[in-house]
């Protein structure tokens, strides 16, 4: 049977408390009766002892005879104390018997005691048996006293109603802690359950598409309230991903939209005879078709490194070496715009993806370029500490509005768009940049002033 957190807490600590109440419950009883008994038990020494004093003392050494009429008291108070007595002086000659003065108040005694015990304390083997006791007076022996009790101890109407009290106390102490502990505890299921169910109704609306429902409520316990914290920490990165996926869709098609409707247009006119297919028109439609075919390679690779895709194949790399090699790929454009490049420092050799590490620094330096007027400077530091190798490539190109920075390396972005426009991109460069960094457990990040220019760091790992 599935039961609610809720339910099972509260049965959990129910339970808990049953155990506990019912064991300081057995172990109250227990030790009260242990005391009452021994307490019981001196009583009725004493109350014995009381008993042969008092016979003794009326013996009337003068007369040397007993007064029976005190005899006869001593033995009615005993009788009704639960002793049965009978005196008998020296002679052995009984001078007064309980149970030839009253038969069936003895009988009734015994049975009476005998029921008591053993009914209520089914495990007792006490029994009535008669004890003799020598009766004195000024140290000189007078006769002697039979007793006749339920041994080794018994309890009287008064002893029994006083234990009942006792146990109906102790029951009502535990039912009482009980109930409470049961409140305390249902209480604190309900505050440690709330937020998961909350969570819950959360994740449920999460998993159906509501990407933006949150759980408002927090927890004091650690574990909980990681568990919402991380809850609503996938709320936002699924929120983010839908977001972006959306963007990325409607990207693409804009994207796309211009260069193949300029496509359908023009060639449309041409095979209606309404243009000329000259070498120019077809060369513009040559220009579009390239355009999307770079878009299409972008979100290609875009594809292959973003997460989980990248499978690299570590070797030795020279991060440098491989600088000074899409430099000299990148040549054409830098002399295009008439460029100068600095390249300073050293750093070790890491384990990297080479062809990868190639993607980035070409992005990274293209980038420089595309965004920096011409006659630009490019410089590309190099550095290291004890375990990541440094390098930053800065440039003094157009930079990027502060506003716009933190969103660069999401897919599609591209910071002002009027400029990027007559650049070409497709706003993906530094997304694939940062697949590939992260997958190397490396840090990439930029700071830019708009209109002075821009340096993108990136730490990579000296040991993988
Ligand atoms: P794109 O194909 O548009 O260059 P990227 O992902 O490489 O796409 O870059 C995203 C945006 O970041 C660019 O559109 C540009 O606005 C900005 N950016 C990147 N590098 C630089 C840079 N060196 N200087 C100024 N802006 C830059």
């Amino acid at each position: 049977m599935k039961l609610t957190l809720r339910a099972r807490l509260t049965l959990m600590i129910s339970l808990i408390s049953l155990i506990s109440v019912g064991l300081v419950s057995a172990f109250a009883s227990y030790t009260l009766n242990q005391q009452f008994k021994s307490y019981i038990t001196a009583q009725q020494e004493i109350a014995i002892n009381e008993i042969v004093s008092n016979l003794s003392q009326q013996y009337d050494d003068d007369a040397q005879a007993w007064d029976v009429d005190f005899i006869h008291t001593i033995g009615m108070y005993a009788l009704n104390e639960g002793y049965i007595i009978k005196v008998s002086d020296l002679n052995d000659t009984t001078l007064w018997d309980a149970e030839t003065w009253d038969m069936s108040a003895c009988v009734q005694l015994r049975d009476e005691v005998t029921h008591r015990m053993l009914n209520e304390f089914p495990g007792n083997d006490g029994s009535f048996s008669s004890t003799e006791f020598p009766l004195a007076f000024a140290g000189k022996l007078v006769g002697s006293v039979n007793m006749t009790y339920f041994g080794p101890y018994f309890y009287d109407e008064n002893d029994f109603r006083f234990l009942e009290q006792l146990r109906s106390v102790l029951i009502g102490i535990a039912l009482g802690v009980l109930l409470v502990s049961i409140l305390i505890g249902s209480y604190f299921a309900k505050r440690l359950s709330q937020p998961i169910y909350e969570t819950i109704a959360a994740t449920d609306k999460i998993s159906r598409g509501d990407y933006g429902s949150r759980i408002q409520d927090s927890s004091d316990v650690k574990e909980v309230d990681d568990l919402i914290r991380s809850v609503n920490a996938m709320a936002h990165s699924l929120e983010k991903q839908e977001r972006l996926k959306r963007q990325l869709t409607s990207d693409v098609a804009h994207e796309l939209r211009t260069p193949l409707t300029t496509l359908l247009t023009t060639t449309e006119a041409m095979i209606e005879g309404l243009w000329e297919p000259t070498k120019e028109r077809l060369e513009s439609n040559l220009e579009e078709v390239k355009r999307i075919t770079t878009i299409v390679k972008d979100l290609e690779s875009l594809a292959s490194v973003e997460d989980g895709n990248l499978v690299l194949k570590k070797t030795e790399v020279s991060l440098p070496e491989i600088t000074a090699q899409v430099l000299k790929n990148l040549s054409l454009q830098l002399d295009g715009k008439k460029m100068s490049v600095q390249m300073v420092g050293s750093c070790s050799i890491i384990p990297a993806d080479p062809d990868r590490m190639v993607q980035v620094i070409y992005n990274l330096i293209n980038n420089a370029i595309k965004y920096t007027q011409e006659k630009g400077q490019i410089r590309i530091n190099f550095n290291e500490n004890k375990d990541q190798v440094i390098f930053s490539i800065t440039d003094n190109g157009f930079g990027i509005p502060n506003e716009e920075l933190p969103f660069i390396f999401e897919r599609f972005y591209r910071a002002d768009k009027s400029r990027n426009r007559d650049t070409g991109g497709s706003g993906i460069g530094l997304a694939i940049v940062k697949s590939i960094i992260q997958a190397h457990q490396g840090e990439i990040e930029a700071i830019s002033t708009l209109d002075v220019g821009s340096t993108f760091t990136v730490k990579l790992p000296k040991r993988s």
